[in-house]
């Protein structure tokens, strides 16, 4: 049994309080979080999977939960709406996205998130869509950076902020990104939460650069379990991140079930060695699908 297991046993639900303390506290205990990642579906039957798997990780005593948000805004009415339901629950991290956005509705959603009882924001830049390539010359905030400074300015909710393994597509390298890392640090952001990678050299890699950039802040591991080989294999792709040649080779000479097997097996791993480098803790991106992200939870000792 992995070590996590034995010391998550007797958790008990966190209270709702800042990501940052949830960290610290679990750390003080020797214990890493447990977080998933949520985003708003587009019709009832989606719906009713969110809500299905909402329970399903209240009941696998999560330390919190996030929930993305349409880059520009598109959807940002479902993602009020389930935040508002889900943060009396639990410790709640609302995405916010700075692409095409104004500053004055930018403000005006992070004062409806503070109402909804978010604790957290994940401010995000989010890509410019296809078909509005210049979205980002639309709005008043071009980085993230400056989302970070502008919820400092309007209210008290804590921030976290995106970080890459794998370099962001748009940095030259990663000494760049953590140059980056560390402006948002210094403008108020507390946690990170990465992209979805696949090497354990890769994390560690961000986190030497960022410790030398002067980002000292907890970086949090997003995993996405390899349920469905193909559809992560696309959205390895779309994120710019690479999945090694070695699994990817297995993942595509098999049948599907074998492909979940493999791609299942080596999610389980991962965790695992991130959480034996001392990682703060895992961030399970559920796609709203319980099964692939307990069975992640359950594989690395991080629930019953
Ligand atoms: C954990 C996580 C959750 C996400 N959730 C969502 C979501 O809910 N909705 C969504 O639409 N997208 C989401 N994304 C995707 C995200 O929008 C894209 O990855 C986007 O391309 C980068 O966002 P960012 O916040 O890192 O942007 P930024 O920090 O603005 O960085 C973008 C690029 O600009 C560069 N840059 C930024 N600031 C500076 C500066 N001051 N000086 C020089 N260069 C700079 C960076 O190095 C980088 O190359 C998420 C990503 C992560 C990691």
């Amino acid at each position: 049994m992995p070590n996590q297991q034995l010391l998550r046993s007797n958790i008990t639900p966190a209270p709702i309080s800042s990501v940052t303390e949830l960290i610290t506290n679990r750390q003080a205990a020797g214990a890493p979080t447990l977080s998933f990642e949520f985003f708003p579906p587009k019709d009832e039957a989606g719906e009713a999977s969110l809500w299905r798997t909402f329970d399903d990780v209240l009941e696998a005593k999560a330390d919190f939960v996030s929930v993305t948000y349409g880059a520009g805004g598109s959807n940002s009415a479902r993602t009020l709406s389930i935040v508002e339901h889900m943060a009396p629950q639990i410790t709640t991290v609302g995405h916010l996205t700075a692409v095409g956005a104004t500053r004055a509705g930018t403000g005006e959603i992070i004062r409806r998130f503070e109402a909804a009882g978010v604790k957290s924001l994940l401010a995000i830049r989010g890509d410019a869509p296809k078909d509005n390539p210049n979205a980002l010359a639309d709005g008043d905030l071009g980085t993230a950076l400056e989302l970070v400074e502008l919820a400092h300015e309007v209210s008290a909710l804590e921030v976290g902020v995106g970080a890459f393994p794998e370099v962001h597509p748009e940095s030259p390298d990663m000494a760049h990104d953590s140059k980056v890392l560390a402006l948002k640090q210094a403008a108020g952001a507390s946690f990170a939460i990465t992209q979805l990678f696949f090497s354990l050299d890769a994390y560690l890699a961000l986190r030497n650069s960022a410790d030398a950039a002067g980002a000292t802040l907890p970086i949090v591991p997003g995993l996405m379990p390899i349920n469905n080989a193909k559809q992560v294999i696309r959205m390895a792709a779309m994120s710019g991140a690479s999945i090694p040649a070695e699994l990817l080779g297995q993942l595509e000479s098999a049948d599907e079930a074998e492909a979940r097997r493999i791609g299942m097996q080596f999610t389980i791993d991962l965790g695992v060695k991130l959480l034996d480098v001392g990682a703060p803790g895992l961030h399970i991106f559920t796609l709203n699908q319980s099964v692939a992200a307990l069975e992640l939870a359950r594989g690395v000792g991080l629930c019953p």
